[in-house]
């Protein structure tokens, strides 16, 4: 893509050789053209395996920042219900986690990858039954990851590719460091990771610390389009 400076002229159908054709069908059907800017800017360095933080600011598109490329990098992987959990995204509110739910599964329409909410609530069993049968890409709360991987008897998160932390700074404001420090307990060392807020203060910046390999690269966006 070269300098990405300059990439509000850049179209999804642009994107054919970096992204799946099915993907770039459902995309099209949700009536998105053009990517934002944050969408842009993530795409490469997430395809290359860097860990990143994406800072943008509400609105901005950062749903489908991580969904495009982490959904990608699974069918590259040629994951099936076999492999396990390959990429879980942590969201602060049960709220969030069901509206990213609701892209993924539009995203994943076409594509052979199984996907999860794990959120508070009542669905405890629904959950439990459903993540033993294989699930690629695990939607969720904190306290109800966390709940899973420490209670579900043959649940685990042993062959992850990707962790996203969506909506950090406010994933911190309610309270979740130590249900996140316990999640990452349980994950495999060897990871990408990748954490997106609409702010970085300096507690966002600790849990890059203790998540993000050294020297994430970070990107960043002012204009939300
Ligand atoms: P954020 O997480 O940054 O607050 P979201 O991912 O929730 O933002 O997206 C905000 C809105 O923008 C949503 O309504 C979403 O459907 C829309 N959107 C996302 N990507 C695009 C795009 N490429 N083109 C147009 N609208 C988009
Ligand atoms: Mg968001």
């Amino acid at each position: 893509m070269g300098g990405d400076e300059n990439i509000s002229h850049l179209t999804f159908s642009m994107l054919e050789s970096k992204v799946d054709s099915r993907i770039l069908k459902s995309l099209k059907l949700m009536g998105f053209l053009k990517p934002t800017q944050i969408q842009a800017k993530a795409l490469p360095h997430m395809l290359l395996g860097d860990d990143i933080i994406g800072a943008a600011k509400t609105g901005s598109g950062k749903t489908l920042a991580f969904l495009i490329p982490a959904v990608e990098k699974l069918i590259n992987m040629e994951f099936s219900k076999k492999h396990g959990v390959g990429c879980l995204i942590i969201t602060p509110t049960r709220e969030l986690a069901l509206q990213i739910n609701v892209v993924l599964k539009k995203l994943l329409a076409e594509i052979n990858l199984t996907h999860s909410l794990l959120v508070g609530g009542e669905k405890k069993l629904k959950e439990i039954a459903s993540l033993r049968k294989g699930v690629n890409v695990i939607v969720g709360t904190p306290g109800r990851i966390l709940d899973h991987l420490e209670n579900t008897s043959g649940f685990n998160c042993n062959n992850l590719k990707c962790l996203v932390l969506d909506e950090a700074d406010k994933l911190l404001e309610a309270g979740f460091q130590k249900h996140i420090s316990g999640i990452i307990r349980r994950l495999p060392k060897k990871r990408q990771t990748v954490l997106f807020s609409a702010t970085i203060d300096e507690k966002v910046e600790n849990l890059a610390r203790l998540a993000l390999k050294d020297n994430p690269k970070l990107i960043s966006v002012k204009d939300e389009r």
